[in-house]
């Protein structure tokens, strides 16, 4: 086996360097927690970047994927396979949704999306092809995303920008209206909560009037919840937080496939206009992504994980907000279930996570002077004080 310096020196070689890489290499993972190749343990509360939610090598989730494996691995969705419909069922019954398309990643699931969106607006509202997003959103890093994602970082270098989308502020309902162009506009595109974004909860009747404005205007009311979906919020979707909002299209990725790359976007029957020939995937739908997707759903609905990431955020968020009275530079601490930033005063977020690392607990710098927790949902009590104890002492450090 390579030592860690030999495989670092590999990598530099070999791959586009596009990530400055954290030191360890890891190898297994248990739980919330993970190993590196010297078999040093650490508390994963990135959960392979809000993936894990049901933990790292759950039991029933390792088995459906050994079985599939066994089995059949892929076939064209021109046949019939059986691992997806399960996984289907679970998605429509738990959601205000009609119908599901299995795509492969969360950019893939928005570019669906905006696919229903355009499409609505060649047949109902005159050819309208224009999709309005929010400022600090982050949606994939496909051409056309990149353009809904409005965040000069991620569109700068790639200009010009895939024409039909206004990037719009979050949390603002007046922003959408004066947006919206009767000719042009026929979609909005939101999180629920913002996350690459910096952890930013929209006010409490946001997403309400913004549904209710696009309802008004006959355009369609679209949630990435590629974060926010299966179980992360403390709900099984993120939009449940909200009473009485449903979106006519959503979707999802990153917990989806536990792990396994599987995205998804569904609809309401209402704005269900993909037909055959309009829409497709070779991966999407797999048979192994769905059979690891169907079981991790069954896992979160029979180990009520919406419902734990709920009780075990509030204990989260009591502590980190008890941490607020010792270090004066800590100006807020804010979430829903188990997504949750710790927002500073100064840029000292990428030292704290460097330093927490060294203390075994894996952290995400999501801004300069903003730390974020997505631990799996199943994560202890135990580990949340230990994980609080290892901060307070790197806040202390610093
Ligand atoms: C991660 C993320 C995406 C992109 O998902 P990929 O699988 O990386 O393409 C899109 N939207 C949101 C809200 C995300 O958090």
């Amino acid at each position: 086996m390579l030592s860690s310096k030999e495989y670092k020196e590999l990598e530099k070689k070999y791959y586009m360097q596009v990530v400055n890489r954290m030191p360890p290499v890891l190898v297994r993972g248990q739980g919330t927690e993970v190993f590196d190749n010297e078999d040093n343990s650490y508390l994963d509360f990135t959960a392979g970047w809000a993936v894990l939610n049901v933990g790292h090598n759950h039991p029933k989730v390792t088995k459906a994927i050994q079985d599939q494996a066994s089995k059949i691995l892929q076939m064209s969705n021109l046949f019939y396979t059986t691992p997806q419909l399960p996984l289907a069922k679970i998605l429509i019954e738990n959601s205000d949704l009609d119908r599901v398309f299995f795509c492969n990643s969360g950019a893939e699931a928005n570019e669906g999306a905006c696919k229903v969106a355009r499409k609505w607006g060649k047949q109902k509202l005159n050819g309208a092809f224009e999709i309005i997003t929010t400022l600090n959103s982050f949606h994939g890093r496909t051409q056309a995303m990149m353009a809904a994602t409005g965040q000069p970082h991620y569109q700068n270098n790639w200009k010009p920008l895939m024409p039909g989308f206004v990037n719009v502020e979050y949390n603002n309902l007046d922003a959408i209206k004066s947006a919206y162009d009767k000719d042009k506009t026929c979609a909005v595109l939101l999180e629920p909560v913002q996350g690459e974004g910096g952890v930013n909860i929209p006010s409490d009747n946001y997403l309400i009037e913004v549904m209710n404005f696009c309802h008004e205007k006959n355009i369609l009311f679209m949630l990435d919840e590629v974060q926010t979906g299966m179980g992360r919020l403390g709900t099984f979707f993120g939009y449940q937080k909200y009473s009485n909002v449903e979106p006519d299209v959503m979707s999802l990725a990153k917990a989806l496939g536990a792990g396994t790359p599987l995205g998804a976007f569904l609809t309401k029957e209402f704005c269900s206009v993909l037909e055959p020939g309009d829409h497709g995937s070779t991966f999407g739908g797999n048979a192994l992504t769905t059979a690891a997707g169907g079981a991790a759903a069954q896992v979160l609905l029979d180990e009520k994980l919406p419902e734990i990431a709920n009780n075990n955020g509030n204990y989260f968020m009591d502590k980190l907000n008890a941490l607020m009275n010792n270090f004066s530079f800590i100006t807020e601490v804010r979430g829903k279930g188990l997504l949750i930033g710790l927002e500073m005063s100064k840029d000292i977020s990428a030292e704290i996570v460097s330093r927490c690392l060294d203390k075994g607990l894996l952290i995400n710098a999501v801004r300069p002077n903003m730390i974020r927790f997505m631990p799996p949902l199943n994560v202890t009590k135990n580990e949340i004080d230990k994980a609080v104890s290892i901060l307070d002492s790197v806040l202390k450090d610093m």
